[in-house]
């Protein structure tokens, strides 16, 4: 079985391949990533070792047209299954143009590239393409229509429709996944879990923006691995979204970790909301259920692993922490 994952050094992406090639004996997978920041932390150095012969790496970008013409002419992939993007909100907003490159133009690359091949494609999309819901609004369902509002989720919806277009008018095998929020080892500390937490090992406050009030929904990363192999191998080539059901306020997270710390309200620093940010993600994963899929790890023991993992791998953080507050 041959899987070819693009964007595979990121936080995500290098956990699925991890996880895949422990699971399945008869893998091999080829790892095409641009390195960018996001990247840097090296997460797969393990992996060579561990799966002789069963990983390799290619430097590209997937916006790159000569090289993923280079990449899907050296063999034929049964899965292929895309990470690839700029994935931090904030940066968007600063701006969207890199997000536009990799996310849009880059998707388009790879259906192009896939236009005469026999691969199952996977495009892992995100909850954030469907907006934001208010505290007691219905969870969305994969029919819900999309109505994304910050350059990101703009980028992955459009992403999104691309599949859709290529799906239908060039008979590629296309399936999309539309996951919640993801914690848990080897995510960049610019994100909120890892940022909260990497600030509290350092004793320094964690920035809440406004009272706390945003509403998220949580899946620790090996269950959105599990799922990516349920949906890959046996789904149909639809959309597919994946949840827990487990929603948190910001506030919510930041208590728990400050609990975890011994720490109080003092470490709280308060900061104004971000433009485009959406009050409440939620979604209805009845449909992955129905392939026999459900999330297995809990809440508190998720977090504290994850907690556990932060402060046993500072060598991996630091540097990625620091050149990203510079
Ligand atoms: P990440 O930023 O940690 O990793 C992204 C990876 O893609 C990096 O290795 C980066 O170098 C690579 N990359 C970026 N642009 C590229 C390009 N043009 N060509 C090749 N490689 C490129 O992101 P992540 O959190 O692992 O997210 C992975 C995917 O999952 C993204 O598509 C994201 O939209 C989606 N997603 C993330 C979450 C979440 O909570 N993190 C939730 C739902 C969906």
């Amino acid at each position: 079985m041959k899987l070819l994952v693009t964007g595979g050094s990121g936080f995500i992406g290098s956990n699925f391949i991890r996880y895949m090639l422990e699971k399945h004996e008869n893998l091999s997978v080829l790892n095409v990533d641009k390195l960018t920041y996001a990247a840097l932390g090296d997460n797969l150095k393990d992996v060579k070792i561990r799966y002789p012969g069963r990983y390799s790496f290619f430097h590209g970008d997937i916006s790159d047209d000569s090289k993923m013409y280079m990449v899907f002419g050296k063999e034929d992939f049964d899965y292929v299954v895309n990470f690839a993007a700029e994935s931090h909100v904030d940066n968007s907003i600063l701006d969207p143009s890199n997000f536009i490159d990799s996310n849009i133009k880059g998707i388009v690359n790879l259906l192009e590239n896939l236009n005469d091949s026999n691969s199952r494609f996977l495009q892992v999309s995100t909850d954030e393409v469907y907006g934001s819901i208010g505290k007691d609004g219905k969870s969305w369902t994969e029919d819900n229509p999309l109505d994304p509002r910050s350059p990101y989720s703009i980028s992955k919806g459009a992403a999104d429709f691309f599949v859709r277009y290529y799906k239908d008018n060039y008979n590629i095998d296309a399936i999309i996944t539309r996951c919640c929020n993801n914690y848990g080892p080897f995510q960049h500390p610019e994100k909120l879990i890892p940022r909260f937490i990497t600030n509290l090992i350092d004793n320094k406050k964690v920035p809440l923006m406004g009272e706390g009030e945003n509403i998220r929904e949580w899946i620790h990363v090996l269950d959105h691995c599990t799922a990516l192999e349920k949906v890959l191998l046996n789904g149909e080539p639809e959309i597919y979204n994946i949840g827990t059901g487990i929603e948190k306020t910001n506030r919510e997270i930041t208590d728990i970790l400050l609990n975890h710390f011994g720490f109080g309200e003092d470490m709280i620093e308060r900061i104004d909301h971000r433009k485009a940010h959406d009050f409440r993600y939620s979604v209805d994963f009845n449909k992955i259920k129905e392939l026999g899929w459900k999330p297995l790890i809990n809440f508190n023991s998720g977090i504290e692993s994850t907690i556990e993992w932060y402060k046993n791998n500072e060598e991996w953080w630091r540097p990625l922490k620091e050149s990203s507050e510079k």
